[in-house]
């Protein structure tokens, strides 16, 4: 009896372990699955949706304690069942949670790409907008760089008063400002007469040069610059319907840009950039061989006005010759040089008679007659020898390296060319004749007692009886 009584007491302990290990489970498992589950996809999906997912899972845990609180007051029968419909409360909660959460995952998936797009559209303006910027800055640094080049052809060209130097640089600028383009470069000169007078070329790689042979006027293109008088863009030779029947195969260049420098409504010169290739250069590159050219031609009249007051002051206005003051200077010069060993001579001329030219014909006459005389001057003597009007009618001329015998036989061709013109004054046909004295330059001579030699030997030839040379004794002799 007894050993029945505790084996039955045994059996209800060991039974009462068992319930509430399988309660300890039965609580443990719904409150993993219900409340610790959802955390976590409560957690992924953000507390700004906690609302939704607190109530399910409270709803879980409300059951759950429940079912706990059935167990411990009944202890058997369905009580015990109520943990396990907590931990099935607990999972529809779950799934429900679940559920939930994927669904409002691909919502926010989906609301994420739409910003994600828009983003990466922004952004793809952005860069649009950050490549045209940089596109701008880099037209404006180049645009800078071709004006502060411009400024320096300004300098340039302002300090370069000789037709060649103004050439080259202008030549070097419009290199300059164009470097980087396959193109060549020309600037070309004419003279008054319309006549080639200087060319200067450049080769930046336009495999397009202008032609050796051809003189510059007679190039199609030049010439078309040349009379319309304005510049010449050209994108593509065989497409240009002003150069249609055009023999394209004597023309290497595909592409040009001529610009004439203009002086006194007069084509003076022209800078010309051509190419094998098309459109080599574009709007503004043109826009800036045009202001070159523009700049080009006022420096070139800058130089020519520049020349033209030199010549003026340094010139008598009569007979184009130098004044007394610049044949000095140059004599000095030629002194100078003249140390070195080369002989300088010089010849004093005067019109014989001159007065009587005067008072028979009027000084208009007289005027006449000085202008002719200069001229068969200037005639009659090489370019590297130096006329000048010394007084009213009296001139002299510098021979460089030239000996007494070589100044005497050009002092006879003078005085021939002067007496065979005929003058005509006041109907009659006068002949005039001049006197000439020829010295030498003794070495160290100073230019003074130069001319004193000459002038003494002029005086001996008017003493001789005029329209005849007389050479100065070498100052040897005259010792
Ligand atoms: P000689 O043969 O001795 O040289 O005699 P000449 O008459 O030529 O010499 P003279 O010195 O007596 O006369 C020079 C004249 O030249 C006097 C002057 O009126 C004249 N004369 C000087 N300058 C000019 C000028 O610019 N134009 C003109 N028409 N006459 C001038
Ligand atoms: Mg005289
Ligand atoms: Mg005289």
């Amino acid at each position: 009896m007894i050993l029945g009584r505790t084996a039955v007491g045994t059996c209800r302990a060991g039974a009462a372990l068992l319930f509430g290990a399988g309660c300890a489970i039965a609580f443990v498992a719904p409150l993993a699955l219900g409340l610790v589950v959802p955390v976590p996809l409560l957690a992924g999906a953000g507390w700004r949706r906690m609302d939704v997912y607190a109530g399910a899972s409270g709803l879980a845990f409300v059951a759950l304690a429940a079912g706990m609180l059935a167990s411990v007051a009944f202890g058997r029968g369905p009580a015990t069942l109520a943990p396990l419909g907590a931990y099935l409360g607990a999972l529809v909660a779950s799934v429900l949670a679940g559920w939930r959460y994927l669904a409002l995952a691909e919502e926010r998936g989906h609301a994420r790409r739409q910003i994600m797009e828009d983003v990466e559209l922004d952004l793809a303006h952005l860069r649009e907008e950050l490549d045209e910027q940089g596109r701008a800055l880099a037209a404006t640094e180049n645009r800078r760089k071709r004006f502060k080049a411009l400024q320096e052809v300004v300098t340039a060209l302002a300090e370069n008063l000789e037709a060649e130097r103004l050439a080259d640089v202008t030549l070097r600028e419009v290199g300059r400002i164009l470097s980087g383009l396959p193109v060549n470069v020309g600037v070309f000169l004419l003279d008054e007469r319309g006549d080639e007078m200087l060319r200067r070329t450049l080769d930046l790689g336009g495999r397009a040069p202008f032609p050796e042979g051809v003189r510059i006027q007679d190039d199609p293109l030049n010439a078309w610059v040349l009379e319309k008088c304005c510049s010449l863009p050209i994108r593509d030779l065989e497409k240009d319907f002003r150069f249609r029947g055009l023999d394209l195969a004597s023309i290497p260049g595909r592409s040009f840009h001529l610009a004439p420098m203009v002086s006194q409504g007069r084509v003076m010169g022209l800078v010309r950039v051509e190419s094998s290739e098309r459109n080599a250069l574009n709007q503004e590159d043109q826009r800036l061989v045009d202001s070159l050219a523009v700049i080009a031609s006022l420096a070139f009249e800058n130089a020519r006005l520049y020349r033209e007051a030199r010549e003026l002051s340094d010139t008598d206005g009569l007979t184009r010759l130098l004044l007394r003051r610049s044949v000095m200077q140059r004599l000095e010069v030629e002194l100078k040089r003249g140390d070195q060993g080369a002989p300088l001579s010089l010849i004093m001329l005067d019109i014989d008679h001159f007065k009587a030219v005067n008072d028979t014909y009027g000084h208009p006459a007289g005027d006449v007659v000085l202008r002719e005389v200069a001229q068969i001057l200037r005639r009659s003597v090489r370019d590297v020898d130096v006329c000048g009007r010394y007084g009213g009618e009296e001139f002299l001329v510098v021979l460089p390296n030239t000996p007494t015998d070589g100044a005497l036989r050009v002092a006879e061709r003078i005085r021939e060319a002067v007496r065979s013109k005929p003058f005509p004054l006041r109907g009659e046909e006068r002949r005039i004749t001049v006197s000439m004295g020829v010295a030498t330059a003794a070495p160290e001579a100073r230019a003074e007692e130069f001319i004193a030699r000459a002038d003494e030997a002029l005086y001996r030839a008017k003493q001789g009886g005029r329209d005849r040379v007389c050479a100065a004794p070498s100052p040897g002799d005259a010792a």
